[in-house]
């Protein structure tokens, strides 16, 4: 009996002890499956981070390069003629204002005006006056160099600012505009074609013999002076101002003060280009 109630405790305590051994290598199982579920979990919260930031940063990146375009294209617009697409005014007087220029202005400066612009806008109509600004524009900046600026200073008047030009060169420039201008006529939008002259005032700074320093506005003042004289002397011709006997800021302003008059008594040389023959 005894032996028999042994067997069976010694048994059922087996029992008990494989349950308790099962019960547990099941526990041990459930904790490995959470901890794959729980890696799982985290790796794939792990990529989609990660996705999700590619795509932020793409989307990042595209609207800084929309921002720079549009920033690009603001600078562009800022700096150039809506009509014609050259510099306009803004812009040279920027580049007339750069660094030492604004004390001491050096290069050729050129002033260009279209001949009785006032009778093509009368006659012909304002979208005709447009065109001919357009391709006397497009002509101009067609003789000029890749440093140079062409901007439209004013409703039909041009500028060029040529930095590295000498004397001579500035007036073979002058005879190429004039020559690209008046050379050929121009069409007009409603099929008719006119012919255009320019008249031109010029002068490479500072001005030679003495070669007395000029501010940008200076510069602009008297360029312009010498076209004020291609224009009463006939337009359609260049007039650039060879010498100046100037040899103070006084004696320069005093010239610039009675341009016309500086000539006439000969403190003025002026050369004349004429234009091509109408
Ligand atoms: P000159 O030979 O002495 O230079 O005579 P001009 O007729 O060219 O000069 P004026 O200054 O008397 O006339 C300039 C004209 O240019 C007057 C103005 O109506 C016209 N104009 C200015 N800006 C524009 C523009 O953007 N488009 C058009 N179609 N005409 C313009
Ligand atoms: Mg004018
Ligand atoms: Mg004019």
């Amino acid at each position: 009996e005894l032996r028999m109630r042994y067997d069976r405790d010694a048994q059922e305590r087996k029992a008990l002890l494989l349950e308790r051994d099962n019960a547990l290598k099941t526990a041990q199982l459930d904790n490995q499956g959470l901890w794959q579920t729980l890696w799982a979990l985290g790796a794939g919260v792990l990529v989609l981070t990660i996705a999700l930031m590619l795509v932020l940063l793409r989307r990042v990146r595209e609207t800084n390069r929309a921002l720079e375009h549009s920033r690009a294209r603001l600078r562009v617009q800022s700096e150039r003629d809506a009509l014609t697409g050259l510099a306009n005014r803004r812009h040279v007087q920027a580049a007339l204002h750069a660094g030492s220029l604004a004390q001491d202005f050096r290069g050729a400066l050129m002033m260009i005006d279209i001949d009785h612009f006032k009778h093509i806008n009368d006659d012909y109509g304002h979208a005709s006056g447009d065109a001919v600004l357009v391709e006397v524009a497009r002509r101009i900046a067609s003789v000029t160099r890749g440093d140079d600026i062409v901007a439209r200073w004013g409703g039909e008047e041009f500028l060029i600012l040529a930095p590295g030009l000498a004397g001579g060169d500035a007036d073979a420039l002058a005879q190429r505009v004039l020559t690209a201008v008046g050379g050929a006529t121009v069409g007009l939008p409603d099929g008719r074609s006119m012919r255009v002259t320019v008249s031109i005032g010029h002068g490479v700074f500072p001005l030679p013999p003495y070669r007395v320093s000029v501010a940008p506005e200076q510069a602009v003042n008297l360029a312009d002076m010498a076209l004020y004289t291609a224009k009463s002397q006939g337009r359609n011709r260049a007039v650039g101002i060879a010498q100046v006997q100037a040899d103070s800021p006084a004696a320069l302003r005093a010239v610039e003060a009675d341009f016309e008059r500086a000539w006439v008594d000969g403190h003025v040389q002026l050369r004349v280009d004429a234009g091509p023959p109408g």
